[in-house]
């Protein structure tokens, strides 16, 4: 997929003289976050795609963000915004993703996004559930019709990625903290996509013979290995594909981020425009 983006980043810089731009924000010094930012300004360098990082400190209050998406908005080289989550607790998440242009919203968290995806018509798909629609259409994994369960409710994957399913027109299934036993619904998937960020919380026993295992979760252990929430070894023996963790449903995210910035750019920039999906 990145080849195929070089030579559309390729094409508009030819075309307008000009290269997506994307403008990441990190609030605070998160770990986890830096990382994750520092992957994504690699990844569009590697295609050419401009990236600018802002870095505010943890202190930063909602109007000083604000106020930053706001020029960033104004900016005409600025193609794609994302406000790396999770923010600090004092700022208004809902407030900061509510001012960047719906545009510019690479991430699809804005509401606009949001609704384009329950009535299957979103500009920018959320980039990790849309990873995992690619990834199984790279595989030519059935959707339509499938069992699929989701386990996992939040705004970011589990409830995106069920609707990116139901658009699809699998039989969607969505379980979160409070869903009683489990395993009586991971059983009857034929495709397990977990997000819960819980180490082990699928054992073998709870998955079906042949079932698809996509493993989202991203945890790091007290002895430092990085691992996802699934007993990847166990459940391996029975799945008939599964994806790793590292190196699974984390680089399709980025991929999908590049995605998003291209054809922000594109739409921007009036080249080809890359047609809409759910
Ligand atoms: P989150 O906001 O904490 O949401 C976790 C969801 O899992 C919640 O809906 C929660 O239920 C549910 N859950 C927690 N424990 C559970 C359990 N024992 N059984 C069933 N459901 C349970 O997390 P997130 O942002 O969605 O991320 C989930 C995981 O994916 C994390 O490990 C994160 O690091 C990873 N992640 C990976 C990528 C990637 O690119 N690979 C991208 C984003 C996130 P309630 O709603 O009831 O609390």
């Amino acid at each position: 997929m990145r080849d195929g983006f070089r030579q559309r980043v390729e094409a508009l810089r030819a075309r307008t003289g000009k290269a997506p731009g994307l403008a990441v924000i990190l609030v605070g010094d998160n770990a986890a976050s830096q990382i994750y930012v520092r992957n994504k300004v690699r990844a569009c360098a590697s295609l050419g795609i401009q990236s600018l990082e802002h870095h505010l400190p943890a202190s930063a209050d909602t109007q000083v963000i604000v106020g930053l998406i706001e020029k960033l908005n104004a900016d005409s080289e600025v193609h794609g915004i994302l406000v790396q989550l999770p923010l600090p607790a004092h700022v208004d998440m809902a407030r900061v993703l509510e001012t960047i242009s719906v545009d510019k919203d690479v991430d699809g968290f804005h509401l606009y996004n949001v609704g384009g995806l329950v009535v299957g018509s979103t500009v920018f798909p959320p980039c990790t559930p849309y990873g995992v629609i690619k990834l199984l259409e790279y595989e030519q994994i059935a959707i339509e019709g499938q069992n699929i369960v989701v386990v996992g409710a939040s705004n970011i994957v589990g409830k995106p990625m069920a609707l990116m399913l139901m658009q699809r027109n699998a039989t969607v299934c969505i379980c979160h903290a409070k869903t009683r036993d489990l395993a009586q619904f991971t059983i009857l998937a034929d495709i397990l996509v977990v997000a819960a960020g819980k180490p082990n919380l699928i054992l073998p026993q709870m998955v079906k013979t042949g079932a698809v295992v996509i493993d989202v979760g991203i945890n790091r252990l007290p002895d430092g290995r990085v691992v996802g929430d699934v007993d990847f070894a166990g459940v391996a023996e029975k799945a008939s594909y599964i994806t790793p963790v590292p190196g699974g449903v984390g680089p399709m995210t980025i991929t999908m981020l590049l995605e998003n910035t291209i054809a922000a750019a594109e739409r921007s920039l009036q080249v080809a425009p890359v047609p809409a999906v759910a």
